[in-house]
Protein backbone atom coordinates (compact mmCIF):
# COMPACT_ATOMS: atom_id res chain seq x y z
CA UNK A 1 0.00 0.00 0.00
CA UNK A 2 1.68 3.29 -1.14
CA UNK A 3 2.49 6.20 1.54
CA UNK A 4 -0.53 8.27 -0.03
CA UNK A 5 -3.40 5.88 0.30
CA UNK A 6 -2.03 4.84 3.99
CA UNK A 7 -2.60 8.36 4.33
CA UNK A 8 -6.15 8.63 2.86
CA UNK A 9 -7.16 5.81 4.99
CA UNK A 10 -6.46 6.97 8.58
CA UNK A 11 -8.07 10.52 7.07
CA UNK A 12 -11.05 8.53 5.94
CA UNK A 13 -10.64 6.42 9.89
CA UNK A 14 -10.31 9.51 11.36
CA UNK A 15 -13.22 11.19 9.85
CA UNK A 16 -15.75 8.21 10.18
CA UNK A 17 -16.99 8.21 14.04
CA UNK A 18 -17.41 12.73 14.19
CA UNK A 19 -19.59 11.84 10.41
CA UNK A 20 -21.14 9.28 12.18
CA UNK A 21 -21.99 11.01 15.56
CA UNK A 22 -22.66 14.43 13.58
CA UNK A 23 -25.30 12.93 10.55
CA UNK A 24 -26.78 10.75 13.71
CA UNK A 25 -27.65 14.47 16.00
CA UNK A 26 -28.24 16.14 13.07
CA UNK A 27 -31.16 13.65 12.21
CA UNK A 28 -33.22 15.38 15.36
CA UNK A 29 -32.82 18.98 14.41
CA UNK A 30 -33.46 18.44 10.56
CA UNK A 31 -36.46 16.56 10.81
CA UNK A 32 -37.80 18.89 14.17
CA UNK A 33 -36.92 22.03 11.48
CA UNK A 34 -38.92 19.91 8.72
CA UNK A 35 -41.62 18.65 10.18
CA UNK A 36 -44.24 21.47 10.75
CA UNK A 37 -44.04 21.65 6.81
CA UNK A 38 -45.19 18.21 6.59
CA UNK A 39 -42.89 16.96 3.91
CA UNK A 40 -43.17 14.02 1.36
CA UNK A 41 -42.51 10.37 2.61
CA UNK A 42 -39.33 10.45 0.13
CA UNK A 43 -37.49 13.49 2.37
CA UNK A 44 -38.26 11.56 5.53
CA UNK A 45 -36.60 8.21 3.92
CA UNK A 46 -33.85 10.90 2.51
CA UNK A 47 -32.89 12.61 5.92
CA UNK A 48 -32.97 8.73 7.73
CA UNK A 49 -30.28 7.35 4.68
CA UNK A 50 -28.69 10.75 5.59
CA UNK A 51 -28.35 10.58 9.13
CA UNK A 52 -27.68 6.76 9.73
CA UNK A 53 -26.57 5.06 6.29
CA UNK A 54 -24.49 7.75 4.70
CA UNK A 55 -21.51 8.19 7.30
CA UNK A 56 -20.90 4.21 6.83
CA UNK A 57 -21.45 4.55 3.09
CA UNK A 58 -18.58 7.68 2.94
CA UNK A 59 -16.70 5.41 5.05
CA UNK A 60 -16.77 2.57 2.33
CA UNK A 61 -16.31 4.38 -0.17
CA UNK A 62 -13.01 6.11 0.99
CA UNK A 63 -11.76 2.50 1.76
CA UNK A 64 -12.92 0.79 -1.70
CA UNK A 65 -11.80 3.83 -3.77
CA UNK A 66 -8.16 3.80 -5.20
CA UNK A 67 -7.31 6.88 -4.25
CA UNK A 68 -9.23 7.49 -0.50
CA UNK A 69 -7.52 10.54 0.57
CA UNK A 70 -9.73 12.16 -2.58
CA UNK A 71 -12.60 9.88 -2.40
CA UNK A 72 -12.50 11.53 1.33
CA UNK A 73 -12.70 15.22 0.25
CA UNK A 74 -15.10 14.61 -2.16
CA UNK A 75 -17.25 12.99 0.98
CA UNK A 76 -17.00 16.37 2.44
CA UNK A 77 -18.07 17.70 -0.35
CA UNK A 78 -20.83 16.20 -0.31
CA UNK A 79 -21.63 16.64 3.09
CA UNK A 80 -21.73 20.13 2.66
CA UNK A 81 -23.73 19.62 -0.29
CA UNK A 82 -26.45 17.67 1.66
CA UNK A 83 -26.28 20.30 4.65
CA UNK A 84 -27.04 23.60 2.24
CA UNK A 85 -29.76 21.24 1.08
CA UNK A 86 -31.31 20.88 4.49
CA UNK A 87 -30.83 24.44 5.54
CA UNK A 88 -32.49 25.64 2.28
CA UNK A 89 -35.21 23.40 2.78
CA UNK A 90 -36.30 24.69 6.13
CA UNK A 91 -36.24 28.41 4.76
CA UNK A 92 -33.23 28.82 6.71
CA UNK A 93 -34.48 28.73 9.69
CA UNK A 94 -32.43 30.56 11.78
CA UNK A 95 -31.45 28.60 14.55
CA UNK A 96 -31.08 24.73 12.97
CA UNK A 97 -29.76 26.20 9.62
CA UNK A 98 -26.89 28.08 11.31
CA UNK A 99 -26.20 25.19 13.87
CA UNK A 100 -25.86 22.87 11.11
CA UNK A 101 -23.77 24.65 8.59
CA UNK A 102 -21.50 25.99 10.86
CA UNK A 103 -20.81 22.73 12.19
CA UNK A 104 -20.01 21.84 8.58
CA UNK A 105 -17.96 24.35 8.38
CA UNK A 106 -15.75 23.41 11.40
CA UNK A 107 -15.67 20.28 10.42
CA UNK A 108 -14.60 21.32 6.53
CA UNK A 109 -11.75 23.80 8.07
CA UNK A 110 -10.82 21.05 10.45
CA UNK A 111 -10.58 18.49 7.82
CA UNK A 112 -8.87 20.72 4.54
CA UNK A 113 -7.92 24.36 6.33
CA UNK A 114 -9.51 27.25 4.13
CA UNK A 115 -9.79 25.74 0.76
CA UNK A 116 -11.69 22.90 2.20
CA UNK A 117 -14.23 25.88 3.78
CA UNK A 118 -14.12 27.91 0.18
CA UNK A 119 -15.62 24.50 -1.18
CA UNK A 120 -17.81 23.32 1.11
CA UNK A 121 -19.28 26.75 1.44
CA UNK A 122 -19.72 27.03 -2.31
CA UNK A 123 -21.53 23.43 -1.84
CA UNK A 124 -23.41 24.46 0.96
CA UNK A 125 -24.91 27.47 -0.79
CA UNK A 126 -25.25 25.54 -4.22
CA UNK A 127 -27.44 22.51 -1.98
CA UNK A 128 -29.33 25.64 -0.18
CA UNK A 129 -30.43 27.00 -3.92
CA UNK A 130 -31.68 23.41 -5.30
CA UNK A 131 -33.51 22.75 -1.68
CA UNK A 132 -35.17 26.03 -2.32
CA UNK A 133 -35.88 25.52 -5.50
CA UNK A 134 -37.44 22.48 -4.66
CA UNK A 135 -39.77 22.87 -1.87
CA UNK A 136 -40.17 27.11 -2.06
CA UNK A 137 -40.67 27.18 1.79
CA UNK A 138 -40.96 30.50 4.07
CA UNK A 139 -37.75 31.72 4.30
CA UNK A 140 -36.44 32.30 8.26
CA UNK A 141 -39.61 31.44 9.71
CA UNK A 142 -39.88 31.84 13.99
CA UNK A 143 -37.70 28.99 15.81
CA UNK A 144 -39.91 26.76 17.96
CA UNK A 145 -38.93 25.47 21.29
CA UNK A 146 -38.83 22.05 20.00
CA UNK A 147 -36.47 22.90 17.27
CA UNK A 148 -34.40 24.61 19.38
CA UNK A 149 -34.31 21.77 22.08
CA UNK A 150 -33.67 19.62 19.30
CA UNK A 151 -30.44 21.95 18.24
CA UNK A 152 -28.72 20.79 21.69
CA UNK A 153 -27.28 17.55 21.17
CA UNK A 154 -25.84 18.49 18.08
CA UNK A 155 -23.95 21.39 19.49
CA UNK A 156 -22.64 20.30 22.47
CA UNK A 157 -22.21 16.60 20.95
CA UNK A 158 -20.36 17.18 17.83
CA UNK A 159 -17.95 20.00 19.18
CA UNK A 160 -16.46 17.38 21.59
CA UNK A 161 -16.33 14.97 18.84
CA UNK A 162 -14.21 17.18 16.85
CA UNK A 163 -12.14 18.31 19.70
CA UNK A 164 -11.05 14.64 20.32
CA UNK A 165 -10.49 14.04 16.82
CA UNK A 166 -8.31 16.93 17.13
CA UNK A 167 -6.80 16.30 20.40
CA UNK A 168 -5.67 12.92 19.09
CA UNK A 169 -4.25 14.31 15.78
CA UNK A 170 -1.53 16.75 18.27
CA UNK A 171 -0.64 13.61 20.31
CA UNK A 172 0.09 11.36 17.82
CA UNK A 173 1.89 14.65 15.64
CA UNK A 174 3.50 14.84 19.28
CA UNK A 175 4.93 11.38 19.37
CA UNK A 176 5.86 11.10 15.38
CA UNK A 177 7.85 14.66 16.53
CA UNK A 178 9.89 13.07 19.09
CA UNK A 179 10.44 9.90 17.34
CA UNK A 180 11.97 11.74 14.58
CA UNK A 181 14.21 14.00 16.82
CA UNK A 182 15.44 10.38 18.12
CA UNK A 183 16.11 9.20 14.48
CA UNK A 184 17.99 12.07 13.93
CA UNK A 185 20.38 12.24 16.84
CA UNK A 186 20.87 8.57 17.44
CA UNK A 187 23.50 6.58 15.19
CA UNK A 188 21.39 3.68 13.62
CA UNK A 189 24.15 1.20 13.60
CA UNK A 190 25.25 1.32 17.46
CA UNK A 191 21.94 3.69 18.68
CA UNK A 192 24.48 5.78 20.46
CA UNK A 193 24.39 9.71 19.94
CA UNK A 194 25.78 10.62 15.95
CA UNK A 195 28.09 13.08 15.85
CA UNK A 196 26.41 15.94 15.53
CA UNK A 197 24.28 15.47 18.78
CA UNK A 198 27.38 14.54 20.87
CA UNK A 199 29.13 17.43 19.40
CA UNK A 200 26.37 19.52 20.32
CA UNK A 201 26.55 17.98 24.22
CA UNK A 202 30.32 18.74 24.40
CA UNK A 203 29.41 22.40 22.98
CA UNK A 204 26.83 22.78 26.23
CA UNK A 205 28.93 20.84 28.72
CA UNK A 206 32.10 23.36 27.86
CA UNK A 207 29.91 26.04 28.39
CA UNK A 208 29.24 24.55 31.56
CA UNK A 209 32.58 24.06 33.00
CA UNK A 210 33.36 27.31 32.19
CA UNK A 211 30.80 28.68 34.04
CA UNK A 212 30.63 26.57 36.90
CA UNK A 213 34.33 25.49 36.98
CA UNK A 214 34.05 21.74 37.25
CA UNK A 215 36.81 19.12 36.11
CA UNK A 216 35.29 17.61 33.48
CA UNK A 217 36.90 15.66 30.80
CA UNK A 218 36.51 14.21 27.22
CA UNK A 219 37.70 10.98 25.44
CA UNK A 220 38.27 9.94 22.23
CA UNK A 221 38.38 5.82 21.48
CA UNK A 222 39.69 4.59 18.56
CA UNK A 223 39.31 0.65 17.75
CA UNK A 224 43.07 -0.34 16.72
CA UNK A 225 43.49 -1.98 13.21
CA UNK A 226 39.69 -1.76 12.53
CA UNK A 227 40.18 -2.00 8.87
CA UNK A 228 42.42 -5.39 8.96
CA UNK A 229 39.44 -6.66 11.21
CA UNK A 230 36.90 -6.03 8.19
CA UNK A 231 39.58 -7.37 5.49
CA UNK A 232 40.06 -10.16 7.47
CA UNK A 233 36.59 -10.94 8.57
CA UNK A 234 34.27 -8.83 6.62
CA UNK A 235 32.23 -5.92 6.65
CA UNK A 236 28.95 -7.61 8.78
CA UNK A 237 31.56 -9.41 11.52
CA UNK A 238 33.06 -5.26 11.53
CA UNK A 239 29.57 -3.97 12.53
CA UNK A 240 29.27 -6.43 15.12
CA UNK A 241 32.26 -5.47 16.79
CA UNK A 242 31.34 -1.31 16.56
CA UNK A 243 27.91 -2.85 18.40
CA UNK A 244 30.39 -4.77 20.97
CA UNK A 245 32.05 -1.71 21.51
CA UNK A 246 28.85 0.32 22.08
CA UNK A 247 27.64 -2.49 24.66
CA UNK A 248 30.98 -2.00 26.25
CA UNK A 249 30.78 1.69 26.66
CA UNK A 250 27.43 1.00 28.06
CA UNK A 251 28.40 -1.35 30.71
CA UNK A 252 31.71 -0.17 31.70
CA UNK A 253 30.91 3.77 31.75
CA UNK A 254 28.27 5.43 34.05
CA UNK A 255 25.11 6.97 33.67
CA UNK A 256 26.58 10.47 33.81
CA UNK A 257 28.84 9.70 31.15
CA UNK A 258 27.90 10.66 27.73
CA UNK A 259 28.94 8.27 24.83
CA UNK A 260 28.62 8.68 21.22
CA UNK A 261 30.15 7.30 18.15
CA UNK A 262 32.23 10.32 16.45
CA UNK A 263 32.21 8.21 12.73
CA UNK A 264 33.91 5.09 11.79
CA UNK A 265 35.66 2.96 14.15
CA UNK A 266 35.84 6.15 16.62
CA UNK A 267 34.14 7.01 20.05
CA UNK A 268 33.66 9.81 21.98
CA UNK A 269 32.68 10.03 25.38
CA UNK A 270 31.81 13.28 27.97
CA UNK A 271 32.73 12.68 31.42
CA UNK A 272 30.91 15.12 33.59
CA UNK A 273 32.15 15.43 37.37
CA UNK A 274 35.52 13.82 36.20
CA UNK A 275 39.16 14.64 36.66
CA UNK A 276 41.41 13.42 34.20
CA UNK A 277 42.75 10.78 36.39
CA UNK A 278 39.78 9.61 37.26
CA UNK A 279 38.92 9.91 33.50
CA UNK A 280 42.04 7.87 33.08
CA UNK A 281 41.12 5.30 35.36
CA UNK A 282 37.30 4.84 33.61
CA UNK A 283 39.07 3.95 30.37
CA UNK A 284 41.47 1.97 30.94
CA UNK A 285 39.32 -0.08 32.63
CA UNK A 286 37.10 -0.36 30.00
CA UNK A 287 40.53 -1.15 27.36
CA UNK A 288 41.36 -3.83 29.28
CA UNK A 289 37.62 -5.33 29.28
CA UNK A 290 37.60 -4.86 25.95
CA UNK A 291 41.05 -6.20 25.51
CA UNK A 292 40.40 -9.47 27.58
CA UNK A 293 37.16 -10.32 25.81
CA UNK A 294 36.57 -12.59 22.86
CA UNK A 295 34.10 -12.83 20.13
CA UNK A 296 31.99 -15.79 21.25
CA UNK A 297 32.43 -17.07 16.96
CA UNK A 298 35.49 -16.05 16.41
CA UNK A 299 38.38 -16.45 19.28
CA UNK A 300 41.09 -15.33 17.11
CA UNK A 301 39.22 -12.16 17.41
CA UNK A 302 41.13 -10.09 19.23
CA UNK A 303 40.39 -6.04 19.86
CA UNK A 304 42.50 -3.15 21.43
CA UNK A 305 41.59 0.29 21.46
CA UNK A 306 43.39 3.87 21.89
CA UNK A 307 42.06 6.21 23.98
CA UNK A 308 42.80 10.14 24.06
CA UNK A 309 41.50 11.77 27.62
CA UNK A 310 41.73 15.96 27.86
CA UNK A 311 40.57 17.36 30.76
CA UNK A 312 38.71 20.99 30.60
CA UNK A 313 41.34 23.75 31.39
CA UNK A 314 40.49 27.45 31.71
CA UNK A 315 43.05 27.61 28.89
CA UNK A 316 40.45 26.37 26.53
CA UNK A 317 38.64 29.08 23.76
CA UNK A 318 36.10 26.70 22.78
CA UNK A 319 34.40 23.41 22.77
CA UNK A 320 36.45 22.57 19.65
CA UNK A 321 40.15 22.99 21.00
CA UNK A 322 39.10 20.82 23.74
CA UNK A 323 38.39 17.99 21.64
CA UNK A 324 41.75 18.95 19.54
CA UNK A 325 43.78 18.32 22.98
CA UNK A 326 41.44 14.69 23.12
CA UNK A 327 42.49 14.16 19.10
CA UNK A 328 46.27 15.20 20.11
CA UNK A 329 46.59 12.22 23.21
CA UNK A 330 44.89 9.60 21.11
CA UNK A 331 47.80 10.48 18.28
CA UNK A 332 49.91 10.21 21.31
CA UNK A 333 48.56 6.82 21.86
CA UNK A 334 48.50 5.44 18.14
CA UNK A 335 52.08 6.87 17.73
CA UNK A 336 53.03 5.38 20.77
CA UNK A 337 52.12 1.54 19.99
CA UNK A 338 48.08 1.86 20.15
CA UNK A 339 46.37 -0.18 23.17
CA UNK A 340 46.82 2.41 25.33
CA UNK A 341 44.84 5.38 26.84
CA UNK A 342 47.28 8.69 26.71
CA UNK A 343 45.75 12.25 28.41
CA UNK A 344 46.70 15.26 26.65
CA UNK A 345 49.15 17.50 29.61
CA UNK A 346 46.85 19.62 31.81
CA UNK A 347 46.72 23.06 30.65
CA UNK A 348 48.39 23.01 27.80
CA UNK A 349 47.40 24.91 24.69
CA UNK A 350 46.32 22.21 22.09
CA UNK A 351 48.37 23.96 19.49
CA UNK A 352 51.41 23.31 21.65
CA UNK A 353 50.62 19.90 22.16
CA UNK A 354 50.20 19.57 18.48
CA UNK A 355 53.38 21.44 17.48
CA UNK A 356 55.10 18.60 20.11
CA UNK A 357 53.31 15.65 18.53
CA UNK A 358 55.00 16.75 15.39
CA UNK A 359 58.55 17.76 16.21
P1 LIG B 1 44.22 2.54 13.35
O1 LIG B 1 44.74 1.42 14.19
O2 LIG B 1 45.26 3.53 13.01
O3 LIG B 1 43.02 3.19 13.95
O4 LIG B 1 43.78 1.91 11.97
P2 LIG B 1 42.33 1.47 11.54
O5 LIG B 1 42.43 0.41 10.51
O6 LIG B 1 41.50 1.16 12.73
O7 LIG B 1 41.74 2.84 10.99
P3 LIG B 1 41.35 3.31 9.56
O8 LIG B 1 40.90 4.75 9.73
O9 LIG B 1 42.45 3.07 8.58
O10 LIG B 1 40.12 2.43 9.18
C1 LIG B 1 38.87 2.56 9.73
C2 LIG B 1 37.97 1.63 8.96
O11 LIG B 1 36.69 1.62 9.49
C3 LIG B 1 37.83 2.05 7.49
C4 LIG B 1 36.36 1.91 7.21
O12 LIG B 1 36.09 1.13 6.08
C5 LIG B 1 35.82 1.23 8.44
N1 LIG B 1 34.46 1.63 8.77
C6 LIG B 1 33.97 2.88 8.93
N2 LIG B 1 32.66 2.82 9.26
C7 LIG B 1 32.33 1.50 9.32
C8 LIG B 1 31.12 0.81 9.61
O13 LIG B 1 30.06 1.39 9.91
N3 LIG B 1 31.15 -0.55 9.57
C9 LIG B 1 32.29 -1.24 9.25
N4 LIG B 1 32.25 -2.56 9.25
N5 LIG B 1 33.44 -0.60 8.96
C10 LIG B 1 33.47 0.74 8.99
MG1 LIG C 1 40.98 2.67 14.10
Amino acid sequence: MSTSSHKGLSFARRLHLPRSVGLGMGFFTVAAALYPSHPPIWVWVLMVLHGYVWPHLAYLLACRSDEPYKAERRNLVYDSLAGGFWAGAMGLNPLPAVAALSMLAMNNIAAGGPRMLAIGSVAQASGALLAYWIFRPDLFPAVTQIQMYACLPMLVIYPLAIGWLCYRVAVQLSNSKKALEKLSTTDSLTGLMNHGAWKDLLTLEFNKSRTLDRHNSVALIDIDHFKTINDTYGHIIGDSVLKQLSNALSANLRETDLAGRYGGDEFCVILPDTSLAQATDILERLRRTVNEHSHAALPDLKLSLSVGIAAYGAHLNDAGMWLHEADMALYKAKSTGRNRVTSAPPGVRACESADAELE
